[in-house]
């Protein structure tokens, strides 16, 4: 059994990505080729925003929108302390400080109103009200923005989250690596208003392609100028003017033409997947462990199906066993991380981002898991749990 099965949508896509594939080989225009305009205008086109700027990477798609916004040294920047490390990694390389914030217990994405208490204790200089990292005490950080993420497919609160953004002027900067093809409230994810949205085409994200690659969406004309300056770098009027510091941020044709067949079978994926965390849901409603909570207003990605349990150990080996894989995300929140060290936060200053990475595994998701494979999953947890 496979965690997340390439192969059978590779199967099923097979003739159309190997005419796109062919495609590229014969116009030759690997870098900047004209499957990249195609892919962006439906990209655009499917999140309903003005502009989606391609790029490298998920983490390029981070790091793009906080370079526009010239965030650096000085300031802080809010992130969930529960994530994949890129969320906060790209705020610490542009030398600004990531302030981490707990997570719901329920939905494991950033809590809107410790949110409003960390930009409070930043402004205050005062941990009593929200825990913060020694930069923080020494220098007056200025709240710059907040990154929220979509964790595991689900769109984070973003009413609570504006709300306080919008108080506190701070910028915000979508994180929906995991999250694309999701919907908040009617609105597809990455169109949901925010000043920009990231997202990543690592193959196993719920839109990948065969290598990296991501996108950043924006209704702001100036940001999307700017980010495809910056994309190339820091370009001006042409090639070889460089108006700002940048990067080689593209993405590659190659990608663009194998995601453009992935994209028109997107939804139809997200629905399969929707019916497999419903059959998950379902079969394990007498297990004793925790099953995923979609918030209301949610249609999540289901990049991953994730349950709590106190017995993580004995339940992954009786899986594994079986032949069955899992992963956890994630066994360490981003505070504890040697790399963030310097930060120098408390180990038990997130306790609920500390109980779930405790306790958290995923099982396999992807939209070709066959009802049997799902009904000898929940078995073996149902014996074990
Ligand atoms: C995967 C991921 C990223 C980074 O994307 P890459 O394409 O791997 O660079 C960023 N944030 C989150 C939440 C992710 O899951």
């Amino acid at each position: 059994m496979e965690f997340a099965d390439l192969k059978a949508q590779y199967a099923r896509l097979k003739q159309p990505i190997r005419e796109r594939i062919d495609a590229v080989l014969e116009h030759g225009r690997f870098i900047m080729g004209p499957e990249i305009a195609e892919l962006e205008s439906k990209l655009a086109a499917y999140a309903r925003t003005r502009h989606c700027v391609t790029c490298a990477s998920g983490t390029d798609a981070l790091l793009m929108p906080l370079m526009a916004w010239n965030i650096g040294p000085g300031d802080a920047v809010f992130v969930p302390v529960f994530t994949f490390f890129a969320t906060a990694e790209t705020a610490a390389l542009l030398g600004a400080t990531p302030i981490f914030v707990d997570i719901k217990p329920d939905t494991f994405n950033i809590d809107a109103a410790k949110l409003e208490k960390a930009v409070e204790a930043v402004i205050k200089q005062d941990p009593s009200i929200h825990p913060l990292p020694k930069q923080a005490l020494t220098a007056r950080l200025k709240p710059k923005a907040v990154i929220p993420v979509d964790l595991f497919g689900q769109a984070a609160d973003y009413q609570k989250i504006t709300a306080v953004a919008d108080k506190r002027q701070l910028l915000v900067l979508e994180d929906a690596a995991q999250a694309f093809g999701g919907a908040h409230h009617g609105r597809k994810i990455c169109g949901l208003g925010c000043r920009a949205a990231a997202t990543s085409f690592f193959p196993a994200k719920p839109l990948g392609c065969y290598g990296d690659g991501g996108a950043i969406f924006t209704d702001d004309d100036e940001l999307a100028d700017i980010l495809q300056s910056i994309r190339v770098h820091g370009k001006g009027s042409h090639k070889y003017d460089n108006a700002r510091i940048g990067l080689n941020g593209r993405l590659d044709t190659l990608q663009a033409a194998i995601l453009l067949p992935k994209l028109d079978i997107l939804d139809d994926e997200i629905a399969a997947r929707n019916s497999v965390a419903r059959r998950y849901n379902d079969n394990l409603k007498n297990v004793k462990l925790t099953t995923p909570t979609i918030a209301d207003g949610n249609y999540s990605a289901w990049a991953q199906y994730s349950v709590l349990s106190d017995r993580r150990d004995r339940l992954t080996a009786a899986l594994k066993d079986k032949g069955i894989p899992t992963n956890i995300y994630y066994p360490k929140p981003l505070h504890a991380q040697s790399a963030m060290a310097y930060l120098g936060y408390e180990d038990a200053a997130f306790p609920i981002a500390n109980a779930v990475s405790q306790r958290i595994f995923s099982l396999p998701m992807h939209p070709y898991l066959s009802e049997t494979d799902i009904d000898s999953i929940t078995a073996a947890l149902a014996e074990n749990a």
